[in-house]
């Protein structure tokens, strides 16, 4: 196949060549982005209800994005966290000011995230029982997803992720998501955390219920276990509010966000409160790439724009009259269509068979938006997405859904 000196034209032959065969791809290659759309190599024009998978929060190319990247590859890149930088004290000020009092780590994907947030519960595991390894146990849920790195993984009780990687990191265990009882009859002196995404994305879109999240709540302060939550998907706005927790008035005492926040140039951070921060001491975490002055300056942009032009407010109101309109649908094609779940712009269309031949319908119709789990198509447009675009969305699902009944 690697043959050198065969010149290779079509992008389809150079992944077919040369790339990696661990992604189910769709069979377009997109070139351009310009907010809720995405145009192909055949100039074919898709309203993009991926985002990238709940990552360009402000659709692409925004211009104050695009101007904040461009001005500082022209200042300063990359420094290294041997280093302060200009920009990164100043993005965790900001993400605190949403977070509650407590201090920031950077880094740059969603699994990296995660794994500072097990290795936190680690050490306050070590505080708590005095002893190193004893008290690693960190509960998630069932139909997780918390990443694709080995803690992550460990994390995500699903056999198409774990096969052929064992033997795991050990000490999870798993609840059932929204059964309180399920979570505390696996509580016991060797637990350190409670680790669950606030709404479950590539499970199927699962929100935690408002009780069951108060019940973590109580359960970790019972047993003085920290409550960790992974908003990487549903967190930075996504939900109608800057975190999905905060719907509830629950308090974490560790976060973990990536996805949205740098509205497509890769930034991931943990939050922690500050008497956990403080387990982190000179030397026991790091990342060579995590919080340069770029990827800072990526993020500062988003949370401008969010700030500037009101965004979370505005998802939340034209998600809640999106989600109506969706639930027509499940009148208009019960065979099909079982039920719309989520918030804001993380909705879930819920159906009667597996998702991948819809989503093609859906791509073909000129929408583009991922399957999840539990027969579930996620609706994730960017956060700028106006009431006509997401009535467009509507449009092209109806006639989508149509065409195959
Ligand atoms: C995507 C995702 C991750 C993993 O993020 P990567 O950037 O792919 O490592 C972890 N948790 C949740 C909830 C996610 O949606």
């Amino acid at each position: 196949m690697n043959q050198p000196g065969i010149v290779r034209t079509s992008t389809a032959e150079l992944y077919d060549a040369y790339v990696m065969k661990n992604y189910n791809r769709a069979a377009i290659t997109l070139v351009r982005g310009q907010g809720v759309l995405a145009w192909d190599d055949t100039g074919r024009e898709y309203l993009d209800f991926t985002s990238g998978i709940a990552v360009s929060a402000l659709g692409h190319c925004h211009p104050a994005w695009v101007a904040a990247i461009r001005h500082q590859a022209g200042e300063l890149i990359h420094t290294s966290n041997v280093f302060r930088n200009p920009l990164q004290g100043e993005l965790a000020r900001r993400l605190v000011l949403q977070a509650g009092p407590g201090r920031v780590f950077f880094g740059n994907s969603g699994a990296e995230a995660n794994e500072g947030l097990i290795k936190l519960a680690r050490l306050h595991g070590l505080r708590k029982c005095g002893e190193e390894g004893k008290c690693i146990k960190i509960i998630c849920a069932k139909m997780a997803f918390h990443g694709r790195t080995f803690g992550g993984m460990s994390a995500t009780p699903q056999e198409k992720i774990q096969k052929g990687f064992r033997p795991l990191v050990p000490g999870f265990a798993f609840g059932e998501l929204n059964n309180l009882a399920s979570f505390a009859e696996l509580v016991d002196e060797h637990t350190a955390a409670i680790f669950v995404e606030t709404v479950q994305g590539e499970g199927g879109i699962t929100p935690c219920t408002t009780e069951f999240l108060w019940g973590l709540r109580r359960l970790c302060d019972q047993h003085n276990l920290l409550l960790m939550l992974d908003e990487v998907q549903c967190g930075i706005g996504r939900t109608g509010n800057f975190f999905a927790f905060q719907h509830d008035g629950v308090r974490a005492d560790a976060i973990g966000m990536a996805k949205g926040l740098g509205g497509g140039y890769p930034i991931a951070a943990v939050w922690a409160a500050e008497k956990h921060a403080e387990l982190f001491t000179p030397g026991s975490h790091g990342s060579t790439f995590g919080g340069t002055p770029l990827a800072c300056a990526a993020a500062l942009a988003v949370l401008d724009v969010l700030e500037r032009e009101n965004l979370v407010a505005k998802v939340a109101a034209n998600g809640a009259a999106w989600k109506t309109q969706l639930e027509q649908l499940v009148t208009e094609f019960p065979q099909q269509v079982k039920g719309v779940t989520g918030r804001g712009y993380m909705l879930g269309l819920v159906l009667h068979a597996e998702p991948p031949p819809y989503v093609a319908a859906l791509r073909d119709a000129g929408l583009l938006a991922p399957a999840a789990g539990g027969n579930t198509i996620r609706l994730l447009p960017p956060l700028i997405a106006t009431p006509a675009d997401l009535h467009r969305a509507t449009d092209l699902i109806r006639a989508a859904l149509a065409r195959k009944a």
